[in-house]
């Protein structure tokens, strides 16, 4: 392992900003995954013996376009034409009424009736203040990032962290699509880190967009691989790294990995101490997924639902704060939050032969192991009757099945760790810098450490600032494409 300076054990979204922040920086970089393709929550596959894709995790990337990781890397200019949708996101509600996050500010108020002004009063001072947003929620919280945004998010974090949030709207639509984006964290609402997060989404929705990539999220991470193999490094597909002493030699060790998988690939070699805190890292709730191939875009009933990139169904925001917190608490809901995307919808291309894809996941408690597929279809059939005759193939995959499918997801929690006041901070345990390790050379650079999970790269992007720092004597490379490499265009294109 001598030929190497770095190791990357994973190739999420993580595992790839770390490896091209290495590979920049002039280090021999390699990247060892288990599975047999890259990528991590970005991969899609073409399933029931046709040729659509099907995004078999991360689907919808606001935060691929605002993050500071992805803002400098530039998907745009790789080629990765992100397309974003006029309404971001849609809450369909019973009676067939639906909130609908539309793109426009303008237009998102003026559906919103008396609250459309309450609406624009919350996110226009968020909105001065975007980018520093993103900069301080997608930090490790421990520098200067984003502090001027700290006032507008603060006091609006305060309130909606609470049961009096939803109080400040007088219709249930309002609260819904703030509730909607808050339910995103898979955790117990109203809390803290659910209004930061339902924050930063709805933020999201009126800045930069929710947009899909097009032909699929695995282009982003075919993008990012790219440019670790223009820059010297190499990957590994089907090596599936279960003993850290195989790395032995290896000045620098990024794992994207959960903290589970740490306590394996170290043995006895990790501190007693540092391995007991590890240990008490909390997982939380899980997802099951469904993907269906269908024949007609979703019917759905509400009239501006079908132009969403993505679809919220939970009901209203007490109906989602009392089951997202009861899901918590591992008590099962007949009736869980389910997200719903028909990528076609921004992407028509990824309908084929008049067939397109629909991805959905629902809320499930810790470890389930029953079939999502009859939840899933009925919440959607309940706002978009006749759905079920669309269905040509379906298949579902449950809590447990994730955590076959991707050992990050520990008993199916996709976000590889509880959302916690404490889990946000300190993650995976309480120490300044939450990379490091004890164990010389070896760092934690998955959505285990700050800031958390999502497609944003800013795990991987800081774990390496600390292993170049310290490893190295190195700051961290630029990200960017140079003229000499070739720039091309830089914006998200409207579908
Ligand atoms: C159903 C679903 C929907 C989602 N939707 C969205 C979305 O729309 N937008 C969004 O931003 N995020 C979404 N996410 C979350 C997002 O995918 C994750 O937060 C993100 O992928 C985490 O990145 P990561 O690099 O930390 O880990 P992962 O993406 O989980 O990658 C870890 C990789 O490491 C590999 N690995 C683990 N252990 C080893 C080992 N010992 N040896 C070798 N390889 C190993 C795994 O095989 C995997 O490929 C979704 C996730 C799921 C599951």
């Amino acid at each position: 392992m001598s030929d190497i300076d770095a190791a990357v054990v994973g190739s999420g979204p993580n595992g790839l900003a770390a490896a091209v922040a290495m590979a920049r920086a002039g280090l021999r970089v390699a990247v060892y995954e288990a599975a047999d393709t890259i990528g991590g929550g970005l991969r899609g596959a073409a399933l029931f013996d046709s040729d659509v894709i099907h995004d078999i995790c991360a689907a919808v990337h606001p935060l691929a376009v605002s993050s500071p990781f992805f803002r400098e890397f530039g998907l745009a200019a790789r080629g990765v034409r992100m397309l974003r949708p006029e309404i971001s996101y849609a809450h369909p509600l019973d009676g067939g009424r639906a909130a609908l996050a539309w793109h426009d500010l303008d237009a998102a108020c003026a559906g919103l009736g008396p609250d459309g002004p309450r609406w624009r009063r919350l996110m226009e001072p968020l909105l001065a203040h975007g980018d520093a947003m993103v900069d301080l929620l997608l930090s490790d919280l421990r520098g200067p990032s984003g502090l001027r945004a700290a006032p507008a998010l603060l006091s609006r974090v305060l309130l909606h962290g609470t049961r009096l949030g939803p109080r400040s709207f007088q219709g249930e639509e309002a609260r819904a699509l703030l509730a909607g984006a808050a339910a995103h964290m898979i955790g117990p609402l109203p809390s803290l880190p659910g209004a930061a997060v339902g924050l930063l989404l709805a933020q999201l929705a009126h800045g930069p967009g929710w947009p899909l990539p097009r032909g699929g999220s695995r282009s982003i991470a075919e993008a990012m691989a790219a440019d670790i193999r223009a820059h010297g490094g190499t990957l590994h597909t089907g090596q599936e790294i279960t003993d850290l002493r195989r790395l032995d030699g290896v000045r620098a060790v990024l794992l994207d990995t959960s903290p589970t998988a740490l306590l394996t690939l170290a043995g006895d070699r990790l501190p007693p101490g540092y391995a007991r805190r590890l240990a008490r890292y909390r997982y939380g709730p899980a997802v099951g997924k469904a993907d269906f191939l269908v024949s007609e875009p979703i019917p759905w009933s509400a009239p501006g639902v079908g132009r969403a990139g993505t679809v919220h169904l939970g009901g209203t925001a007490a109906e989602i704060f009392r089951r997202e917190s009861a899901n918590a608490r591992g008590q099962a809901s007949d009736r869980p939050f389910v997200l719903v995307v028909d990528p076609a919808v921004a992407d028509p291309e990824r309908a084929r032969g008049g067939r397109r894809p629909v991805w959905a996941y629902a809320h499930l408690p810790h470890g389930d192991a029953r079939d999502p597929l009859p939840v899933i279809r009925a919440a959607i059939e309940r706002y978009a009757p006749g759905f079920t005759d669309t269905v040509i193939a379906e298949r579902g995959l449950s809590g447990a099945a994730y955590a076959q499918y991707n050992p990050n997801y520990v008993g199916g929690d996709i976000a590889t760790g509880a959302i916690s006041v404490r889990q946000s901070v300190f993650r995976p345990v309480a120490q300044w810098d939450p990379y490091r390790t004890p164990l010389p050379g070896v760092y934690l650079c998955s959505a285990a450490t700050p800031p958390g999970p999502g497609v944003h790269g800013m795990c991987g992007l800081l774990a390496a600032r600390s292993a170049l720092r310290r490893e190295f004597g190195l700051p961290l490379p630029a990200l960017g494409r140079t003229v000499a490499e070739g720039n091309e265009v830089s914006e998200v294109s409207e579908s």
